[in-house]
């Protein structure tokens, strides 16, 4: 194979191969970035995903948190996240019988403080929620910055940090235990564990969760999920945009189908049969594909375990709480994810059952930023809603894949409807469902696994080779998507930490 010549080929153009093109193009090298589909942006996508209605959902990824401030600058973007003042809210029916609901705020306050006392009068378990939560705030502001930053050694890291307690609690003991030693009540214990299972098939006592766990709360130094203005697909435009003015070369329709590695050159060809050669090659897409390409081992890795569904609705649901649905779903609104319940699904999943009542999680776009819909939905009361089930592994789908999406929806709908005075299907406008396969097939993520393999700690072994965590057995090749360890998430982390692994090896 030869063709035009690159210094950096880039297979797949998602935010992180965008971001690290546009550093690289930026450092004065010329890159070329070959993309599958027809659209760019992978898993950050916004799209008209129902016909006939003006509406612009973000298909897969909804909400940034670990996206660094130092990238949005370097790269020059206008790209604008939104703060929620609720953080989640939680229908419950209590011992009476009575349909209540925890009720959480980004910043603790009165409201907040007495939703925690009808779960405990005495206050200790709000007590305990602010104290766990701030201590994971200041490991959160120091370890933030290391993800832009050359691998540290776990032993390196644990002095940098300087919190041995919190330290041994988030990265050595199982997550589960954790959390049921600080909180006693099953609800708060939940409301704490989905953000070990988001993306993850993990029980809560698997090391997985803790990696998951961390992820979900390190970003930029805070951990907040905020709303992406215009939605995800706002991000890839941006970026979109300074790969273009850098001088990036962007090509879509174009599969990497084969790759062959020289002392010289790393050669590639499309689908469309086209061929290039670079002295760089980074790869976008997961490391199962870039393995199955170089005729290497897949790396072993969980299956991906969840179902998105995108939902235009014509007004929000009534609560049986009585709770507001415009202040229940401004945050995340959990039902049914108590920690019993997300281990009782975990286990059913695993023996090969799809969850009666799965554990869901949802939030609405529309309520932080109309901007998504065309004025005329939002005069009527339109909004979106993003519904993300938890324990539906990819191998649930693999003997009918629409047999199973119907009993998924069946599922996630019973699960939602338990706390409405309605049931959500008299609501619905338009709906799309999204199950593993369907994320395999449309964005080639192995087994529909969100952060295409198992995530890992972010820091490299005692004793083993210095690295930006991008680095593979081939001196020319480099993982700057997802896959990398400290990737995952709508980050741009690997994008950046490859183009400095590629910059730094010339
Ligand atoms: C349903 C869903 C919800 C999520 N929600 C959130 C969220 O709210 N917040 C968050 O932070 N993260 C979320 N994530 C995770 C996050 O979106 C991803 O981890 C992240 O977007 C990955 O970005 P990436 O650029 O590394 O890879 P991707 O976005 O996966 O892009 C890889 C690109 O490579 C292309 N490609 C693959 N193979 C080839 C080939 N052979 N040749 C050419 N191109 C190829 C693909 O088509 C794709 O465009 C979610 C993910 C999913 C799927």
């Amino acid at each position: 194979m030869s063709g035009k010549k690159y210094d950096v080929v880039i297979m797949g153009a998602g935010h992180n191969g965008l971001v690290a093109a546009t550093y690289l193009a930026k450092a004065g090298r010329s890159v070329l970035m070959l993309e599958a589909n027809d659209e760019i942006g992978g898993a950050t996508q916004s799209v008209a995903a129902f016909p006939g209605f003006d509406a612009r959902v973000s298909r897969y990824s909804y909400l940034v948190a670990l996206l660094p401030d130092k990238i949005i600058k370097d790269l020059n973007l206008n790209f604008e996240t939104i703060s929620r003042d609720v953080s989640s809210f939680t229908p419950y029916s209590n011992v009476q019988g009575l349909n209540k609901g925890l009720y959480v705020s980004r910043n603790w306050d009165a409201k907040t403080e007495e939703s925690f006392k009808e779960i405990d009068p005495t206050g200790n378990e709000g007590q305990a929620w602010q104290d766990f939560y701030s201590e994971v705030a200041e490991f959160a502001e120091k370890i933030a910055p290391t993800l832009l930053q050359p691998l540290q050694t776990r032993s390196e890291l644990r002095e940098h940090l300087n919190l041995p307690k919190t330290w041994k609690y988030l990265i050595e003991d199982p997550i589960g235990e954790v959390i049921c030693d600080r909180f006693k009540d099953d609800i708060v214990r939940g409301v704490v564990l989905t953000d070990a299972l988001i993306g993850t098939f993990a029980s809560a006592y698997d090391l997985q969760a803790n990696i998951c766990f961390l992820y979900h709360l390190i970003g930029n130094g805070t951990g907040e999920w905020k709303v992406p203005r215009g939605g995800m697909g706002a991000l890839v435009n941006e970026l979109v945009r300074v790969a273009s003015e850098a001088g990036v070369e962007i090509r879509t329709n174009q599969k990497v189908v084969a790759i062959e590695s020289t002392t010289e050159s790393v050669n590639v060809r499309t689908s469309a049969g086209e061929e290039f050669t670079a002295a760089h090659f980074l790869s976008n897409a997961a490391p199962g594909v870039l393995a199955q390409l170089r005729g290497k081992k897949k790396p072993d890795s969980l299956d991906g375990a969840q179902l998105k569904i995108n939902i235009l609705l014509k007004r929000l649901p009534q609560l049986k709480s009585g709770m507001d649905p415009k202040l229940a779903f401004a945050g995340t609104f959990h039902a049914n994810e108590s920690f019993t319940q997300c281990e009782g699904s975990y286990s059913e999943a695993k023996n090969g059952s799809m969850p009666a009542k799965l554990p869901i999680e949802m939030y609405c776009h529309t309520l932080t930023d109309p901007s998504i819909l065309s004025p005329e939905l939002s005069a009527s009361g339109f909004h979106t809603l993003t519904l993300f089930a938890l324990h539906t592994p990819a191998s649930l789908f693999d003997a009918n894949n629409e047999t199973a999406r119907q009993a998924a929806l069946e599922s996630a709908f019973a699960s939602l409807n338990e706390y409405l005075v309605e049931p959500i299907q008299d609501v619905i406008a338009a709906i799309e469902i999204k199950t593993p396969l369907d994320l395999e097939e449309a964005i080639a993520l192995p087994r529909g696994n969100i952060f295409h393999r198992d995530l890992q700690f972010p820091f490299r072994e005692d004793g083993s080779q210095p690295s930006w965590g991008v680095e593979t057995d081939d001196p020319r090749i480099f993982i700057c998507g997802a896959g990398a360890t400290r990737g995952g998430g709508v980050s741009g982390i690997p994008g950046h930490n490859a183009a400095m692994a590629v910059l730094s090896s010339n």
